[in-house]
């Protein structure tokens, strides 16, 4: 690939991430959406960048510059909770800010364009799952998806149930929550990467967020393609994929497609380049 061609990909991501930037700072008159969405821009581009040049730990460089952020300066430093209990918190005081500013754009319509995209190179959960041993299912998917709706409700319920007991300084309780929130999140994910032999279970059974995502992303503009006449059905791509996904099925009801998080390990194993 020409030097200039090898720009052109992470030059357009990171034009778009300004254009949200600059979109955002005018409308909300908050020098801090600059700041924010250029960062993560700048991050994405980079990660792009570097996995054009075959940098095989691209996309944990971009795993851990905005997990980083996102969980230690935004959570921990800022004191906003970004989790799921942030967002329906900002959303039942009618704030258009923070939680569900980064959920509409990274969770709810961004997944039309760039599906799960979040799930491979921006969260933070997953951002320590990924390093854990198990980075392709030992065994078969279980059916425990129904769990993710458990959790999703239960983290509704939480927020209605402070806001219909007047609980008093529910900005302090949602920092706490988060914290306790993170906590178990990295728990229950650490255990059920080794119960299961899998570093992606939670992502594929109890986490809440994918009831936005699966959704959207069934839609999503960027997805992996399989050219059938270069491939030989050799099965390599659904033996590395960490959820499980017929990528050689170019339909968009393919088996587990809306699990597909954009790793691109199909893509680097395939023999044939055929994706
Ligand atoms: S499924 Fe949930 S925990 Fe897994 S990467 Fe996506 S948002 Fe993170
Ligand atoms: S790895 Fe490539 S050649 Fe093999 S089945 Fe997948 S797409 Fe086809
Ligand atoms: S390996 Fe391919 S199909 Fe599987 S999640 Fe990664 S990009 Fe998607």
């Amino acid at each position: 690939m020409k030097q200039g061609k090898k720009l052109l990909l992470p030059a357009m991501m990171l034009l778009i991430f300004e254009a949200v930037a600059v979109a955002l700072w005018l409308a909300k008159d908050n020098i801090f959406y600059l700041f924010n969405f250029s960062y993560i821009g700048i991050s994405i581009s980079l990660g792009i960048f570097l996995f054009i040049m075959k940098y095989k730990h691209a996309r944990r460089v971009v795993q851990l510059l905005v997990g980083l952020y996102m969980l230690v300066y935004l959570g921990f430093i800022k004191g906003e909770n970004m989790q799921i209990e942030g967002f329906w918190y900002y959303l039942f005081t009618g704030v258009f800010e923070a939680a569900t500013i980064h959920y509409a754009v990274a969770k709810i319509f961004g997944p039309l364009i760039f599906g799960r995209g979040w799930c491979g190179y921006a969260c933070w959960t997953a951002m320590v799952l990924d390093f854990l041993p198990y980075k392709v299912p030992a065994g078969p998917r279980r059916k425990l998806g129904w769990i993710r709706y458990v959790v999703f409700a239960l983290s509704l319920i939480f927020v209605a149930a402070l806001f219909l007991a007047k609980a008093g300084n529910i900005e302090r309780i949602m920092f706490r929550a988060f914290v306790i929130g993170n906590i178990i999140y990295y728990a229950a994910g650490i255990a059920a990467a080794f119960i299961f032999k899998d570093n992606r279970a939670f992502c594929k059974y109890f986490c809440p967020v994918t009831v936005f995502l699966k959704p959207a992303s069934y839609f999503s503009l960027f997805r992996v393609k399989c050219n059938k006449t270069k491939c030989i059905d050799c099965g390599r791509c659904k033996k590395v994929c960490p959820m499980d996904v017929d990528v050689t099925d170019n339909s968009r009801k393919r088996k587990n497609g809306t699990e597909c998080i954009l790793c691109l390990e199909c893509v680097k194993n395939c023999p044939k380049d055929a994706l």
